[in-house]
């Protein structure tokens, strides 16, 4: 059995965060994941400035791909417009891996199974001992299913399919294009080009609502990659679609039982404008840690929920409604 302060389940930007800051204390820290770094993880890979300040990222000398925009294209229909706005792009299999190798922790490959509480420690699959344990498992987080799934569950309504792929591609385009409401989707579409000739595309609308419209992801997939066409942004790819569900941010009450804490999609934070959950990821996990090296509380009331506050209040009629989470529809904290 190992003993050690603190196991992170996840080492996604969440756990990475969190091992980094608690490392920098001088606690004791063991990351444990099911996959080898660097892995796959489904994203389009929009990062947000205040993500990277969060982070402490130097990007001059981050050494993987890194792109900036200096403006985001939305698409409502026939509607387009262009924010001024510096946003960036990263891809996750490289970002990832650089992140939790920053953190300087050990990370071992091990698919977390089985937790119990003994004597005021987590005992994980009769292998690992530890007084504080982070759920950073993402959407499918063990921590958060045996300790919060049944005191603070996810709303379901808030609950994003998702459908992307992310390729080498000779891009003409290097701006990013958002689309919203398309074929009726519940949500919105991407086009973003990364750095060193890759692209993601992508999809993703609440489940709920489509269900209630009958949308299929295969559907709105086919129509989107042919409007990709169409706007001369990707031609003549051959795309392998993969699916992936995350939550946007609803009522986070409990984010902490006992020494048992939960960050990044294991509480489901996403922006409910935007479905952006890398920043909220990194902050909640900053948060826990905090909470842990300053014996203070652990709460997410004071996180933003929106990427871009006021944004689509301030568009009219058409926009009313944020990007993907209705406001009539959501349960806010
Ligand atoms: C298609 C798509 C596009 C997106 N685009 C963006 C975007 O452009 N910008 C943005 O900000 N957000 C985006 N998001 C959301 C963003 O990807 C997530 O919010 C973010 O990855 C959350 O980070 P995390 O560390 O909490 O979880 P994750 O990144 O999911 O990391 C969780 C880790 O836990 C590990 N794990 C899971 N179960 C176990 C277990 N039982 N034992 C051990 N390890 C386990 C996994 O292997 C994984 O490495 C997107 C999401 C999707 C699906």
């Amino acid at each position: 059995m190992q003993d050690v302060d603190v196991i992170i389940v996840g080492g996604g930007p969440a756990g990475s965060t969190c091992a980094w800051k608690l490392g920098q204390a001088g606690v004791d820290v063991i990351v444990l994941d099911r996959a080898s770094f660097p892995r796959i993880k489904l994203c389009a890979g929009w990062v947000t400035p205040e993500a990277v300040d969060d982070l402490e990222l130097d990007i001059d000398s981050y050494p993987h791909s890194f792109m900036s925009f200096d403006k985001l294209h939305f698409h409502f229909k026939q509607f387009h417009f262009a924010k001024k706005t510096t946003q960036h792009s990263i891809r996750r299999y490289e970002f990832d891996n650089f992140l939790l190798d920053r953190s300087g922790a050990r990370v071992h490959k091990h698919k977390v199974k089985k937790i119990e509480k003994q004597n005021g420690s987590y005992i994980i699959d009769g292998l690992y001992r530890c007084k504080y344990l982070i759920g950073a498992g993402g959407t499918r987080c063990p921590v958060y299913r045996e300790f919060f799934h049944d005191i603070n569950p996810r709303a379901k309504l808030l609950q994003l399919a998702t459908y992307e792929h992310e390729f080498p591609y000779d891009w003409e385009n290097d701006e990013c294009h958002l689309w919203f409401f398309g074929d009726g989707l519940p949500g919105y579409a991407w086009y973003v080009p990364k750095a060193d000739g890759y692209v993601n595309v992508g999809l993703g609308g609440k489940v709920e609502k489509m269900k209630t419209l009958g949308g299929r992801l295969q559907n709105y997939w086919n129509s989107f990659t042919k409007k990709l066409v169409g706007e001369a942004l990707v031609h003549d790819a051959e795309y392998e679609p993969t699916g992936y569900s995350y939550y946007l941010r609803g009522n986070v009450d409990v984010v902490r039982n006992g020494n048992a804490l939960i960050v990044g999609d294991a509480v489901g934070l996403a922006s409910v404008d935007m479905g952006e959950g890398i920043g909220p990821a990194v902050r909640s996990a900053i948060l826990a840690a905090d909470s842990i090296t300053e014996n203070s509380k652990y709460e997410l009331q004071k996180l933003a929920r929106f990427s871009v506050p006021g944004f689509f209040r301030n568009r009219g009629k058409q926009a009313r409604v944020s990007a993907i989470a209705d406001t009539k529809s959501v349960p806010l904290p």
